[in-house]
């Protein structure tokens, strides 16, 4: 079966007055039809740039130099972005970026219901009551009317998805859309987001550097590291055995995942900017099992199981004793 979104080699680039920054550095995955899959990195990875690239997002001094974003058989990269504006909708982390503040939420999502679907007037209203109502907001007849400031940050959330509904689109894309909401709120948010996937059939793009996140919310992940995906997986396996040094540290970044004693709170280092081609493992400065190889050679993918591969050097003969040294033993 085709994917409904194939995004083959892309290259996102930087143009600063000093260097030239590959945040998007040959980034390929699938999404099908009503699956959800994950792209899950610290921040900056490239994640947020690969999200903005698939809505014809990136701004100057930003461009996409290179690869594909097939979607429903167009390159989107091909100008096709208009085409498809409506089958593509975005969630942003802070959902009052996304709303008007002069305008009431009702007016907001009949606006959307207008541009793409050509729907106006009472059904408009009439559909933007149900919409409310389909994201849980309560009262929905009353909260039509009100102003974004009237509702609470997870309340607001919800609107900003049912915009995002209101084109009826195929392909969603949360860009670590619980970030800036507390514990309670995320969990009925993801709660929302996994039932409107079943519901309408929804195939979403989960972007986040929350493996809690993933491990909830995702079917399959693909982990990415300065602008390159460097592990992708089902989730279920990805947890269990993960192939790449680097997923293993963001596993042992979670909290309560591991014993106190030998838990990371967080990642030692940063995340390197890509200025160039690749000349070693972008991962080398900060992976406890580095080697001499790795200074010298960018790994390439290699499969490491049924839908499995990992950019790692320590898998490239395939060979079970190699596996046997990443897998995460918390
Ligand atoms: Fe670590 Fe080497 Fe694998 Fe990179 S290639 S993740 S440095 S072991
Ligand atoms: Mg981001």
């Amino acid at each position: 079966e085709e994917p409904l979104l194939a995004v083959r080699d892309l290259e996102v680039v930087f143009h600063t007055e000093r260097e030239e920054i590959h945040a998007v550095d040959g980034v390929s995955f699938d999404i099908h039809e009503g699956e959800t899959v994950g792209l899950v990195g610290e921040s900056g990875s490239g994640k947020s740039v690969t999200a903005r690239s698939i809505l014809g997002l990136v701004d100057s001094p930003g461009s996409i130099e290179g690869g594909k974003i097939g979607f429903r058989g167009d390159d989107l990269t091909d100008d096709n972005w208009e085409r498809h504006r409506g089958d593509i909708a975005i969630v942003f982390q802070d959902p009052s970026n996304s709303l008007n503040p002069v305008y009431t939420v009702g007016n907001q999502i009949k606006e959307a219901l207008r541009i793409h679907q050509g729907i106006r007037g009472n059904e408009a209203t009439e559909r933007a009551v149900g919409l409310l109502e389909d994201v849980g907001i309560p009262d929905p007849r009353r909260r039509v009317e009100e102003y974004p400031h009237q509702l609470s940050g997870g309340m607001q959330q919800r609107a900003v998805i049912a915009m995002a509904l209101a084109c009826d689109p195929d392909l969603l894309v949360c860009d670590e859309p619980t970030t800036a909401l507390d514990v309670t709120i995320q969990a009925q948010i993801l709660d929302l987001l996994a039932d409107l996937q079943r519901e309408e059939d929804l195939a979403i793009l989960f972007i986040t550097h929350d493996m809690g996140v993933i491990e909830d919310a995702t079917d399959r992940v693909n982990v990415i590291y300065a602008g390159e995906i460097v592990e992708r997986a089902p989730t279920g396996m990805l947890f269990s055995e993960p192939a790449h040094p680097y997923t293993e540290a963001l596993l042992r970044s979670i909290p309560g995942r591991t014993n106190a004693a030998d838990r990371l709170p967080t990642i030692e280092g940063e995340v390197p900017t890509p200025t160039g081609q690749a000349e070693d493992c972008r991962f080398a400065p900060r992976c406890p099992y580095a080697f001499a190889e790795c200074h010298e050679t960018p790994p390439e993918h290699v499969d490491v199981g049924a839908e499995r591969s990992a950019a790692c050097l320590l898998h490239e003969d395939g060979s079970e004793e190699a596996a046997e040294r990443t897998v995460f033993d918390g």
